[in-house]
């Protein structure tokens, strides 16, 4: 959090934002005005609107440009080709935190779902010493599919994951620009943002609003995206299913030891009943089964461990340093 006192009074304070675009062709002129008018009640403050065209099919980059020649504060980048909604919000986010021009990021999507007003509510929040305020929704306009589908994934998530990712969250944040500089350490590819800013940990609020509909054209979000972003959460920030592994092969070793007593049990205590034949075959199915469970899960646990390390995510994330000779001062990139 910036300190008033240890800059120049007169430096204005920048706010930099990051906007994807995926086919928004109707709703960026719309948004624009609606996101000018909503900062309009900041005039202490500068701003930036960093939009990221993701490989949009419509006319979204000439809206875009066009926008540009109008109002100088806009900036366009444009992917390649479409790399998704995360990695399009990671391209503005390396561009805020490459040259340090922000002293505070806010990401939201450009659709209207999002409520501008609520993302300068965001910033008296982080003047107090909020370093991360996440939009958490009050209620949301979403069909019931996307909404069960999005209970089941965070019922999982929470119990698998290794960080507490709040519920009802999306990507639409306020990052104070050092949490910016942390989340641009973490270089993996499959990236689920909010897990990301999670675990990067400083003071994290919640702003509680309501997510409005979609403004127009529809969702870039398909079922396909859904699955390979649910997938990015679980596996980016869990190696629990490699271990579930082990367990159920301890399981059905367990099974099998049972019905190994019970074999010998009728055989030496009850001469006069004959054991099934199926109970040899099954003991031996069971035990091989369960030791081959118990052997890939312990492969499982180094290949996690190498997966982790894969990951070359940074060690820690340092929110202060105070050291002989220095006054404490909140680290600065
Ligand atoms: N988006 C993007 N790339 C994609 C899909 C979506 O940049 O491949 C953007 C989109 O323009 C919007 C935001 O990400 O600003 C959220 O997407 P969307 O509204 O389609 O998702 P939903 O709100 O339905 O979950
Ligand atoms: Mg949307």
């Amino acid at each position: 959090m910036p300190d008033p006192t240890d800059s120049d009074v007169t430096e204005r304070r920048r706010i930099a934002y990051v906007l994807p675009v995926y086919n928004e062709q109707d709703n960026i002129a719309v948004f624009h005005a609606a996101l000018s008018e909503a900062t309009d009640a900041r005039s202490d403050l500068d701003f930036e609107f960093v939009y990221v065209n993701d490989g949009s099919r419509d006319d979204s980059l000439e809206r875009l440009l066009e926008l540009r020649a109008k109002d100088p504060r806009v900036t366009v980048l444009s992917l390649s080709r479409n790399f998704g909604h995360q990695l399009a919000v990671t391209a503005g986010l390396d561009l805020v935190a490459e040259d340090a021009s922000a002293d505070a990021v806010i990401v939201m999507d450009t659709d209207l779902q999002d409520p501008p007003k609520v993302s300068v509510q965001m910033l008296d929040l982080w003047e107090d010493g909020v370093d991360v305020v996440y939009g958490q929704r009050r209620s949301r306009k979403d069909t019931v599919f996307k909404r069960s589908t999005a209970y089941l994934f965070y019922w999982a998530l929470d119990r698998l994951a290794s960080i507490e990712i709040p519920r009802n969250v999306g990507d639409f944040r306020l990052m104070d620009a050092r949490v910016v500089a942390e989340v641009a350490r973490y270089r993996e590819h499959g990236r689920f943002l909010r897990g990301i800013v999670a675990d990067v940990g400083f003071r994290q609020e919640a702003l509680l609003f309501d997510r409005d509909e979609r403004f127009a054209g529809e969702t870039g979000y398909p079922l396909r995206k859904m699955l390979s972003f649910a997938a990015n959460g679980i596996l980016g920030f869990s190696t629990a299913p490699l271990r579930m592994i082990s367990r159920l092969g301890i399981f059905i070793s367990l099974l099998s030891v049972l019905l190994a007593i019970y074999v010998l049990f009728v055989r030496l205590f009850r001469p006069d009943q004959s054991v099934p034949g199926w109970a040899f075959l099954g003991v031996g199915m069971f035990l091989l089964g369960g030791i081959q469970l118990i052997m890939m899960g312990v492969i499982g646990m180094y290949l996690g461990r190498v997966y982790i390390e894969a990951q070359d995510r940074p060690l820690y994330s340092l929110a202060l340093v105070a050291r002989d000779g220095a006054p404490p001062h909140p680290r600065r990139h």
